[in-house]
């Protein structure tokens, strides 16, 4: 075995969808990386499919399993022609045909595989795997390639020789001893040489070589975990919006990036719904100490986000930035004869785990004889249905008067270190959300110390955010 890999001057770049999606943006990625090569001795780029080939691979498939084969041929041609225009844009003609051969067998593949979840009229999830892992096995092999022909000596590496993982398909959870094993291995030994590996993101394989992948949206974990185990010094997230922001700036034109955020606060964003970060990339570098950087591909001298263990600008109660999810339903037990009884709220949540619902926030609703709690609104009737069912005789009795639903409901959640604890933050916030006359319709209980989540009503989103915004920096 190589020894372990020490150096103080390792960054993992990855690069999103979007970042690598068209020839102008890959040529922008390698310059990029052209560029960081100057600072950093050792570079390991995980880079993501072209941006909508996930999508394009795993519809195809779910069709063809439920016998519709005609978007087959169109997909096939679709990809192939995304990929093309980079292949014909960023390479010269004589150094084609190696990686044009590469693609064209990913693509003959994809055709196989999902020709036969036609027949069997089923897409498992482990095929299903089979077929998305081809959009990064595309885009690593082209990129490496583009990244060569600037004379840059870039290797490609799949992640299914590096990242080991269980069978939990579709959803994988990676196996971190083995994993950092065949990263000293595969991975150390390249960068000592002066390589730059090109990894595949998104996806691994079993100990048995079966490929999985990490989850959609999952090559940030890729990356962070990748760098978690080298270790790098710096994980740098390329994306196309300037890091993370202080509210989504469709709905609120002043939004801006937020500099710096905890490890806790970004980890409460991406559980909350703002999409710039994967929710499980964040844990292999805070337990690593490593700095994560989220940039924007497309203006990399502009503001980003540097997210650390711990900020040192941190006031307590200073709210970062505001998130929102959308299209949720906040379902309400209530009933005068439910006070006091032992065992309700367990056996509510048990029915709704039945269900398969996830509970995305269980909150403090005005009244005490209810028990109110928010789930995404396409669950509603499956929720209720088993609550009633559940408590068939309570209801027959009246001790539950009423099961129901308020919809569409949304969760707005402030976040910043300290805010639960600090007092007077709460009360801001209903100030301003009160004189913009944006009614509270519940608050979360328990919430961590730095998220403070709000339901409102679907149709209150934009005047709560529009009057939250200006408490927030
Ligand atoms: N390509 C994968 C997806 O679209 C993984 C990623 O881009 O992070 O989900
Ligand atoms: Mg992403």
């Amino acid at each position: 075995m190589a020894a372990a890999f020490t150096s103080h001057s390792t960054l993992v770049m990855k690069f999103g969808g979007t970042s690598v999606g068209t020839p102008g943006a890959m040529a922008q990625v390698a310059s990029l990386i052209e560029r960081y090569r100057q600072d950093w001795p050792h570079i390991v780029v995980v880079t993501s499919a072209l941006s909508g080939v996930t999508d394009t691979l795993l519809r195809t498939a779910r069709k063809a399993a439920q016998g519709e084969m005609v978007s087959l041929r169109q997909a096939r041609a679709d990809l192939e022609t995304r990929h093309r225009r980079v292949v014909e844009a960023l390479l010269p003609q004589g150094v084609q045909d190696p990686v044009w051969f590469v693609i064209q067998n990913r693509l003959d593949a994809f055709v196989r595989l999902v020709e036969a979840m036609a027949v069997l009229g089923e897409a498992t999830p482990r095929g299903l795997d089979a077929v998305a892992a081809l959009g990064e096995r595309m885009s690593a092999p082209l990129l490496a390639r583009v990244l060569e022909v600037r004379g840059l000596p870039a290797v490609t590496v799949d992640a299914g020789d590096l990242v080991v993982t269980d069978a939990h398909f579709q959803a994988a959870h990676p196996l971190v001893e083995p994993t950092r094993q065949r990263i000293q291995q595969r991975l150390a030994p390249l960068l000592e040489e002066g390589r730059i590996p090109v990894v595949t993101g998104f996806l691994g394989a079993t100990e048995d070589g079966v490929t999985t992948t990490l989850g959609r949206g999952g090559s940030d974990y890729s990356a962070s975990l990748i760098a978690s185990l080298l270790p790098a010094d710096e994980v740098w997230i390329w994306t196309d919006v300037n890091g993370v922001m202080t509210a989504d700036p469709r709905l609120v034109p002043e939004a801006r990036t937020v500099p710096r955020l905890s490890y806790r606060e970004v980890a409460e964003l991406a559980y909350f719904g703002a999409k710039v970060l994967h929710p499980k990339a964040i844990r292999p570098v805070i337990e690593a100490g490593i700095p994560l950087r989220v940039r924007n591909t497309f203006d990399p001298d502009g503001p980003d986000t540097l997210i650390l263990a711990r900020r040192d600008d941190a006031e307590p109660g200073r709210i970062m930035a505001l998130t929102v999810i959308r299209d949720l339903a906040m379902v309400i037990v209530e009933g005068r004869g439910m006070l006091g009884v032992p065992g309700v709220a367990a056996r509510t949540f048990a029915a709704v785990a039945g269900t398969n619902t996830s509970v995305l926030m269980i909150s403090l609703a005005s009244s005490e004889q209810s028990i109110c709690f928010i789930v995404p609104q396409n669950t509603t009737r499956k929720v209720i249905a088993a609550l009633e069912e559940a408590f068939q005789q309570e209801l027959a009795r009246k001790d539950i008067d009423r099961i129901w639903a308020m919809e569409p409901v949304a969760i707005i959640t402030a976040v910043g270190e300290g805010l639960r604890n600090t007092p007077g933050v709460a009360g801001r916030l209903f100030g301003a959300l009160g004189q913009a006359g944006v009614n509270i319709v519940a608050i979360a209980q328990g919430a961590s110390e730095v998220a403070l989540s709000l339901v409102v009503n679907q149709d209150d989103v934009l005047a709560a955010l529009q009057a939250l915004h200006p408490l927030t920096g």
